[in-house]
């Protein structure tokens, strides 16, 4: 799990000082802020605890999803030189995981598992609630990008399961050559969609990657607050905590006329 965010020093975004520019360009986040990621982790853990027994059963569901969705931000493509991929990285995840549990990390089990947990957590798949009706309705005021740090065939394949691809303008991926928080990720989004951060806005659910992320390319944020306290001292970075009501999501997204 993402650690509580940490006061840090946050560059300054365009909405900052009063424009009165209109938002015409939406980049969301992906995994835990339009898509529920964590849900469909703590699915694919519970079904692979019951159908595997054994070792799994010596420790409760909640401690083995809070341990494997350690691994999942820890163990990445990249990480070590021989994991070069998620296919890679994902039965090493299992191995690591096995040796948590007492077990010899043994690769053939690590492979079975691997492949039932990943099974059930696709089978798991659904939009955080109010995701997709937003994502419609933002679509019609302007364009969207989606700016995540997971490789583009798994994100696009999330997309067209969970009925977003069709509201999707680009999708940013870290075979781009960087990855989040690089500004450099954001800048090429708005790139791809011809727009500039004064007419930005990203929307996402971790305050390193995200919300600095995009402010470090001079784009205003809203937080996603799934999990956590927000830093003291940033009160121009606004927040979210559910899509739901829709209306109330919209405005904060998209309205900062206010400032003018
Ligand atoms: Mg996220």
């Amino acid at each position: 799990m993402e650690r509580p965010p940490r006061a840090t020093s946050i560059p300054k975004a365009a909405h900052d000082t009063p424009t009165g520019a209109q938002i015409t360009t939406v980049l969301f986040d992906l995994d835990d802020t339009l898509f529920d990621h964590t849900g469909a982790l703590s699915s694919g853990i519970r079904t692979l605890r019951t159908e595997e027994e054994g070792l799994l059963l010596t420790r409760s569901a909640e401690e083995i999803i809070e341990r494997y969705a350690h691994l999942v931000d820890t163990i990445r493509p990249g990480s070590s030189p021989e994991l070069r991929s998620h296919a890679e990285a994902r039965p090493y995840r299992f191995q690591q995981l096995h040796r948590w549990l007492g077990g010899s990390g043994d690769p053939a089990i690590a492979e079975r598992w691997s492949s039932c947990y990943r099974a059930s957590y696709i089978a798991a798949w659904r939009p955080v609630p109010g995701a997709p009706q937003l994502v419609e309705r933002i679509r019609r005021r302007g364009r969207i990008g989606i700016v995540t740090s997971v490789e583009a065939s798994e994100q696009s394949e999330k997309l067209r399961v969970l009925g977003l691809d069709r509201y999707v303008d680009v999708l940013v991926t870290p075979e781009m050559g960087f990855d989040k928080p690089d500004p450099a990720m954001f800048a090429w989004a708005l790139r791809e969609l011809e727009s500039t951060p004064d007419r930005s806005v990203m929307v996402g659910d971790s305050w390193k990657n995200d919300v600095l992320g995009a402010r470090g390319a001079g784009i205003s944020a809203v937080w996603f607050r799934r999990r956590g306290n927000r830093p003291n001292g940033f009160p121009e970075v606004r927040e979210l905590d559910s899509f739901e009501p829709l209306t109330a999501a919209e405005s904060t997204i998209l309205d900062w006329s206010r400032r003018a």
